[in-house]
């Protein structure tokens, strides 16, 4: 069990950033929940402020649920990070509730599949995730094979599963083209979607900071 995990009976969930209406996470309008909390740290990951597992702001999961089915017009969730499955407790509570509610539910993480069902024969709540989860995109970022067309992968190396009938790869969807959103909330520039993309401007954009310093 990770530092930042909670207790069984009230499932917290240490957050970094929330999105709650964004078409670039997944299929569809969808809430986006970046935990906060990383261990693995991939060279060239686009959140490197969401290693640390002491950041963000810990909350409970019941509210977070609640937050998810009052936002309207979404299909669901996508929770993103950080690593969810370094709070699979909180993240398996959060995805079973969402879902509870009729929405889909998407999770990315740097543990491949292959990995994650190793890690679910010894732990229940790593089980509870993979069974909440509709689609998974699974693996280590790998800065050096940056994917080029397909839709909500960073590299080449991982891949979309579905583990559920919700979603079908012939959905057309699966093959638009990427998107990048800008956004600017509480004084600050939010830049998310396609990876490759997301990065660029976001350098770009820092350099314009400091350029008009
Ligand atoms: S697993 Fe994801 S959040 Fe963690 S370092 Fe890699 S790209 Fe970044």
């Amino acid at each position: 069990m990770s530092a930042i995990e909670t207790k069984k009976d009230r499932p917290r969930l240490r957050v970094a950033q929330l999105v709650r209406d964004t078409d670039a996470e997944g299929p569809g309008r969808r809430f986006a929940l970046w935990v906060q909390g990383c261990t693995l740290r991939c060279a060239g990951c686009c959140n490197p402020e969401m290693f640390g597992e002491r950041g963000g702001e810990l909350r409970e999961v019941a509210e977070l649920v609640g937050l998810v089915a009052s936002t309207p017009h979404i299909e669901g969730l996508s929770l993103l990070g950080g690593e969810p499955l370094q709070q699979p407790a909180g993240a398996a509570a959060l995805l079973a509730g969402v879902r509870a509610r009729g929405l889909s539910t998407m999770v990315y993480s740097g543990y491949t599949l292959a990995e994650i069902e190793a890690q679910a024969e010894r732990d229940a709540a790593v089980r509870a995730l993979l069974e909440a989860t509709d689609l998974l995109v699974d693996g280590r970022y790998d800065e050096t094979q940056p994917e080029p067309t397909r839709r909500w992968i960073g590299s080449r190396n991982q891949q979309m599963h579905f583990l559920s009938d919700r979603y079908a790869p012939d959905d057309p969807r699966f093959v638009a083209d990427n998107q990048v959103e800008i956004r600017f909330e509480n004084g600050q520039l939010l830049v998310n979607g396609w990876p490759a993309a997301a990065d660029a401007l976001r350098d770009a954009l820092r350099a314009g900071q400091r350029n008009n310093r």
